[in-house]
């Protein structure tokens, strides 16, 4: 299949297009490259274009002859969409209305969605099935919850055959630890406790020490980035048969932050600073997910449920990139 990969030159799109490429798919990337990086594309095609462009989707979607679309090019960080939020409605939600219009118009029915765990806010029940309720607390979480109702409504006209895939927390690196995370700003837990280990920041900060958990941080549920994508390829096989799909994707075992902090210690074997400080704005306590559906609707088994091993690719990718692509 024809697979435009919008945001395919980030951490998850272009893991994502490595294992399309491995699956016999030709996906082709779309990216601005505002956060991405064009050095992990090498053997997919490349349009360096942006999502708020209709004329360049419809031109990509016809000279590509373009089947399905997966979409991973939006904004991820909590903090700064609660600091700003018009940024991450715009492009999360604005940018992706324009993309199902050029979907609609070009025909396109096959849509995979990246979501994620923020949808629920503050979780009732841990850990979460796709039916908890969904009250986001901040607007990350809110813009790629109205995505979700507005693929809803659109799958309900028959003009769109979508999957909704709510990740919980993507870490490690995929294809042999090539392919890792490389933000700029990073904010994600694993990436910022390993450059502490590596010497590059002084210290690790915990967001909050009093939560009401076991040891007061917040708990997560870390999953390989493989294994997200493997579920985006089963999803997509469905399309056809099940025009609307939303699962959540976790190994469905969380982990403090002190804890993921003594599982980079363990396998850097580096001992660093640990600071603790006040909590984040906008960050649930506890968040681990509930895959049955996945596993039992799609087949879906991670390879890498264990957090040891997500770090240690993690790990690998760091140390063997240390200024990341750039380097
Ligand atoms: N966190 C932290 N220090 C950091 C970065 C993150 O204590 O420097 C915490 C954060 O408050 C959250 C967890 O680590 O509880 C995971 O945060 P991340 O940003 O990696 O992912 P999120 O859960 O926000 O998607």
């Amino acid at each position: 299949m024809n697979v435009l990969v919008c945001g395919g030159a980030g951490y998850i799109g272009s893991n994502m297009t490595a294992m399309l490429e491995a699956a016999g798919h030709t996906p082709v990337v779309y990216d601005n490259l505002s956060k991405g990086h064009r050095e992990p594309v090498k053997e997919a095609k490349f349009v360096y274009g942006d999502l708020s462009d209709y004329d360049c989707l419809l031109r990509t979607f016809k000279n590509f002859e373009i089947e399905a679309v997966m979409h991973f090019a939006a904004f991820i960080e909590v903090g700064e969409s609660v600091n700003d939020p018009l940024r991450y409605y715009e492009n999360n939600f604005s940018n992706t209305r324009t993309l199902l219009r050029a979907m609609e118009t070009a025909g396109i029915k096959k849509f995979v969605f990246s979501s994620t765990a923020a949808v629920f806010g503050t979780p009732e029940n841990t850990p979460i099935t796709e039916n908890e309720s969904k009250t986001p607390i901040n607007p990350y979480g809110e813009s790629k919850l109205a995505v979700e109702k507005m693929c809803g409504f659109l799958s309900q006209t028959g003009r769109l055959n979508y999957a909704a895939l709510r990740y919980f927390n993507a870490a490690g690196a995929g294809r042999g630890s090539t392919l890792g995370e490389d933000h700029c700003p990073e904010s994600h837990l694993i990436p910022l406790i390993i450059q502490a280990a590596m010497g590059k920041r002084d210290d690790i900060k915990i967001f909050g020490t009093d939560y009401e958990t076991k040891d007061g941080t917040c708990i997560r549920d870390y999953i390989h980035v493989e294994d997200l994508c493997s579920a985006h390829l089963l999803a997509l096989n469905r399309l056809d048969e099940t025009p609307e799909q939303i699962y959540n994707l976790g190994n469905g075992t969380g982990y403090s932050v002190r804890q993921v902090i003594d599982a980079v210690k363990r396998v850097s074997g580096r001992d660093f600073r640990v600071t603790e400080t006040s909590r984040r704005p906008g960050d649930p306590p506890v968040l681990t997910s509930d895959s049955t559906k996945a596993r039992e609707i799609l087949g879906w088994k991670p390879k890498t449920p264990q957090l040891e091993k997500i770090v240690e690719s993690a790990w690998k990718w760091h140390t063997s990139r240390p200024d990341g692509y750039k380097g």
